[in-house]
């Protein structure tokens, strides 16, 4: 049991915990760093704390400042939300070995799933299809590694085991650029990651990204809460997501969400996760699971119903998940659009003072974001500034209000996608949905979106 949470994060997710966190009674702690005094979410807590300058690494990832936070301020327990500290299993085993509650799976699992080997091997053992490639870790020796590479076959791609955000990874289309991909990518994976260890896999050359939201409780209980497609990426970075995944057979969900759910509570997992596939010809092929709240988790809440959040802290506070798999039905259909403070066509950063912010509003609308008028965005951090959903009885409905929606947002003072996701919205390939994770970067490449616009 707890009684004040410290939130290890910022932004919106930071305001989304302690919204959670108000609902429920318990008092919160805001950290921040020192170009985030004006976050909405440091004014709304109970107390506020700086831990350090505007650098990550000296403000949300110093692992001992927010401890000692936690001390002065009385916290009992330490959400994460996402990026930051969020996976990382020693901050987990420090927040733990404190006697505070980690809002958040054991370090254990964290660690477990954190090294994509390991991730893959428990998921293969919990009959959990996975991308074919190489059992384990590559060995040293290049005749090995080369006979591991044919049987696999090419396109492969060279991933490294502690790998994230995109990064570490390398495709092969022929066995002569075999040895130098992955050696280069041993290195850089040793100096970004501080762990060498690289794997193989065969490439799928145009999938889609669908992911199964859990739940698990410590009393034995996980459900499953439908799946997200998030297909629509640019540089593997999540730009839409949207709830159910059009014209994947509703069975075939059932059957991977049913596994995913049981590899929970074969592996002692707690609290929200997520299992990410890549999903080509019909087929569900594991990649990796993310041991914490994701961006796009309010996709799902739309079409559950469910708080993701206040169930993450009802788990951890020990009691049982307020929900059974019974209890799930996907309802309409879900879409998010990350807003983020770039230019919509060069993608180049643009923080600064929003002059002027009005949210959209209707049936259906949902905003996730810490902006408000006046507010300066800081260089220092991720663009994410608003997340805008919409849902609807239906994959029409929602887009129709994500149009309007869109339409009435304003953001003024600093460049947006706003621009870029409203061209989306009425692109007809778009409308038909089921498109792979290359999509978006072809449409961007092809000019269609830009010139459409400029028109
Ligand atoms: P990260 O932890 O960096 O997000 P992932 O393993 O989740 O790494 O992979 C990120 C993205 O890279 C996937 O969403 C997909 O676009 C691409 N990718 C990863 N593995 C494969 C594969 N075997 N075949 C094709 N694309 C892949």
């Amino acid at each position: 049991m707890f009684h004040t949470v410290l939130i290890a994060n910022r932004g919106e997710i930071a305001l989304r915990i302690l919204r959670a966190c108000k609902a429920l009674g318990l008092k919160t702690v805001a950290v921040h760093s020192e170009a985030d005094a004006d976050l909405r979410h440091v004014q709304l807590a109970d107390k506020a704390l700086c831990i350090g300058p505007a650098p990550s690494a000296r403000s949300y990832l110093n692992k001992n400042e927010l401890l000692i936070a936690a001390r002065l301020t009385d916290a009992d327990a330490i959400h994460p939300g996402y990026g930051f500290l969020s996976e990382n299993a020693g901050f987990a085993e420090s927040v733990e070995n404190a006697g505070l509650t980690f809002i958040g799976p054991t370090s254990a699992s964290i660690r477990l799933m954190g090294d994509k080997v390991s991730a893959k091997r428990a998921m293969k053992d919990a009959g959990v299809p996975c991308v074919p490639g190489s059992d384990g870790p590559l060995p040293e020796d290049a005749d090995t590694v080369a006979s591991i590479a044919d049987a696999v076959g090419y396109p492969l791609i060279v991933k490294a085991a502690g790998g994230g955000g995109g990064r570490g990874m390398r495709v092969v289309h022929k066995p002569a650029d075999l040895a130098a991909a992955v050696s280069t990518t041993r290195e850089e994976a040793a100096s970004a990651f501080g762990n060498p260890t690289v794997y193989i896999e065969r490439f799928l050359e145009h999938p889609r990204h669908v992911e199964i939201q859990v739940l698990a409780d410590t009393h034995g209980n996980a459900v499953w809460l439908g799946e997200r497609d998030c297909s629509m990426q640019r540089r593997h970075q999540k730009v839409i997501e949207e709830s159910p995944a059009p014209g994947i057979e509703r069975a075939a969900i059932g059957r991977i969400g049913t596994l995913c759910a049981e590899a929970c509570v074969r592996t002692g997992y707690r609290g929200a996760g997520t299992f990410e596939f890549l999903y080509e010809n019909g087929e569900f092929y594991f990649i990796e699971m993310n041991t914490r709240v994701q961006v796009e988790h309010p996709v799902t809440e739309l079409v559950t119903g469910v708080d993701i959040v206040a169930e993450q802290l009802r788990v951890a506070m020990g009691h049982p998940l307020s929900i059974r798999q019974d209890d799930i039905e996907l309802r309409g259909h879900a879409i998010e659009c990350r807003i983020t403070a770039e230019h919509p066509w060069k993608f180049t950063p643009s923080p600064g003072k929003v002059e002027s912010w009005i949210a959209p509003g209707g049936p259906g609308i949902r905003v996730e974001s810490h902006l408000y008028s006046g507010y300066t965005i800081p260089p220092n951090y991720d663009s994410l500034i608003a997340k805008l959903l919409a849902h609807g009885k239906t994959r029409d409905e929602a887009i129709a209000r994500m149009r309007v929606a869109l339409d009435e947002t304003v953001i003024a003072g600093v460049d947006t996608s706003i621009p870029l996701h409203r061209q989306l919205m009425v692109e007809p390939q778009f409308a038909n949905g089921g498109f792979d994770i290359h999509h978006l970067e072809r449409l961007i490449e092809s000019g269609a979106l830009y010139s459409k616009v400029e028109q």
